[in-house]
């Protein structure tokens, strides 16, 4: 870039080419002289007017071009060709990403460029991740995007430009968002159909009814990404037990057959035997009948005793091998219901405790190693809450195991109220509970369970007409990332004793 030199120096040199050059002294020549040593267009006089529209022709799209215009319309009226040329580039730099002028405009106004080509540029990220979740089936659409991402991308694009095109973007963005919140809708319907269809089909099957039942539950809106994994494991649960059951059936089915055609010929055997025994039996009393003398009796009579020790012996035979064949089958019969019964427990009850259907020790192991993959992953605090019913002995011995029960019961749909449905609520042991707080930290765990507290106190459960009210001591701890989750629930245990030692019906943190 040439260093631009003083006035005065140019006017001396101007003066001194005049000289040298044998230039007539006029002021045309000497204003020639110093255009070129100053560096300036040759033009004769100074073209006030053309500049002018010059720089109506310009458009301003950022703040700093719109202070540049008024650089330059100044230096136009007072007639400083260099003012003209530092606004003029200052002009076209701030169109441009960095600071490309050396026209010594101020630091911050040439932010703003940077700024406005980066917010371009993080708007065209946002709209490349937004588009996975619209789809790609409409052609137009995809096209649309790509052009509108190629004009964020081209700074010589105007705001004007871009602006046309997100406002059709935005309109398109909330057809296909409609579109994909009506598909989702059709797919959840679709699957409770399904799922219904499923339930009607085997309704004899208590346990797959039992599975069926949860999965409607679980498949209501709002869907988590959680509620879902449940979903499919349940449903993958189902799918392993009724395969599990087919073979098995079908293996007893063909058992009972054979079984079955067994006795058929058996007894048609029985059947046969009988008869020829009877024809023989026949043909020895038509020869008794024409017997005269005792002496040809003998043999016969032989003949019928031997015939009906045969049959005896055929019969208890036959009678031995029915005998064997019935116990079989009731062998068979029984490990068929047994293994119903088996299927009632190991599925509906895989990972749910029968009583409350709140999850088993399996159900919170495995929603445990979940939970925590997550606390590892996204480093976000979980609370765990250990739960026990107050003098639930008593209430049992009071009321009756059966009411102990429904208290329980009770207690698992009031703390399913207080829950989000990101939270999970497992049976520990008899009266004990675990609740799952993901995205919680210890305070506000503590602050879920108090609610919970207060809900119950407001919450009577009936028996007959009596009013049970239930409280619970608990204990809250925050997973810590160094400990197990077995550690974790021991600290909340410990929390939960003192709760008790304190006078019982209330949380502490542990
Ligand atoms: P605390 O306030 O100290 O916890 O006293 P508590 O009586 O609740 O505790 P304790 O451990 O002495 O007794 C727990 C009782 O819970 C004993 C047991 O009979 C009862 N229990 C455990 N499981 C069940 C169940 O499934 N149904 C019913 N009805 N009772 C149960
Ligand atoms: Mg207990
Ligand atoms: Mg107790």
């Amino acid at each position: 870039m040439t260093k631009l030199k003083q006035p005065s120096v140019i006017a001396r040199e101007a003066l001194k080419q005049l000289s040298l050059r044998k230039l007539a002294p006029t002021p045309a020549n000497y204003q020639a002289c110093y255009n070129e040593i100053a560096n300036l267009p040759n033009v004769a006089g100074f073209p006030e007017a053309p500049l002018h529209q010059i720089s109506a022709a310009l458009t301003a799209n950022t703040p700093d071009q719109e202070k540049q215009i008024g650089l330059l319309n100044s230096a136009i009226v007072r007639r400083n060709w260099r003012d003209v040329q530092e606004a003029l580039v200052a002009f076209t730099s701030s169109g441009h990403s960095g600071n490309g002028g050396n026209a010594g405009a101020p630091k911050a106004d040439n932010a703003a460029p940077v700024m406005s080509i980066r917010f371009m540029t993080n708007l065209a990220h946002a709209i490349e991740n937004l588009l996975p979740a619209l789809g790609d089936d409409d052609a137009i659409f995809s096209a649309q995007v790509t052009e509108f991402l190629q004009a964020l991308r081209n700074p010589s694009v105007g705001i004007s430009g871009v602006e046309v095109m997100l406002a059709s973007f935005s309109h398109r963005v909330l057809i296909a968002a409609e579109d994909q919140a009506e598909i989702k809708a059709m797919l959840l319907k679709l699957l409770h159909l399904i799922i219904e269809n499923i339930g009607e089909l085997s309704i004899d099957d208590n346990w797959l009814k039992g599975q069926i039942d949860a999965l409607l539950v679980a498949v209501m809106p709002p869907l988590t990404l959680r509620r879902l994994d449940d979903v499919e494991r349940r449903i993958r649960d189902v799918m392993a037990k009724q395969t599990e059951a087919k073979v098995r059936s079908m293996e007893a089915q063909t058992e009972m057959r054979i079984m079955l055609s067994t006795f058929v010929d058996q007894l048609s055997m029985m059947n046969k035997s009988s008869s020829v025994f009877g024809n023989r039996l026949e043909e020895s009393a038509r020869q008794i009948e024409e017997v005269k003398t005792i002496e040809d009796m003998t043999p016969l009579l032989k003949d019928v005793i031997d015939t009906t020790r045969a049959m005896a012996e055929d019969t208890r035979t036959a009678h031995e091998k029915l005998h064997t064949l019935q116990e079989k089958a009731l062998v068979t019969e029984r490990e068929l219901t047994k293994l119903h019964l088996d299927l009632d427990h190991a599925s509906a009850l895989a990972r749910h405790d029968p009583l409350t259907d709140a999850l088993n020790r399996k159900g919170l192991d495995e929603a445990l190693s979940r939970e925590i993959a997550d606390v590892r992953r996204k480093e976000t605090p979980l609370s765990i809450a250990l739960l026990d019913i107050d003098n639930f002995k008593a209430l049992n011995d009071r009321l009756g195991h059966e009411t102990g029960d429904a208290a329980l019961i009770h207690l698992v749909k009031v703390a399913r109220e207080c829950m989000r449905p990101v939270d999970s609520l497992a049976r520990y042991g008899g009266e004990e509970f675990v609740i799952l707080m993901p995205d919680t930290p210890l305070g506000l765990g503590i602050q879920t369970m108090t609610r919970l507290q207060r809900k119950l106190t407001t919450t009577f459960f009936l028996t007959g007409n009596e009013k049970v009210l239930i409280t619970f001591s608990a204990g809250v701890a925050q997973m810590t990332p160094m400990e197990t989750s077995a550690e974790a629930i021991k600290r909340a245990d410990k929390a939960m004793y003192l709760a008790k030692r304190a006078g019982k019906n209330r949380v502490l943190g542990g």
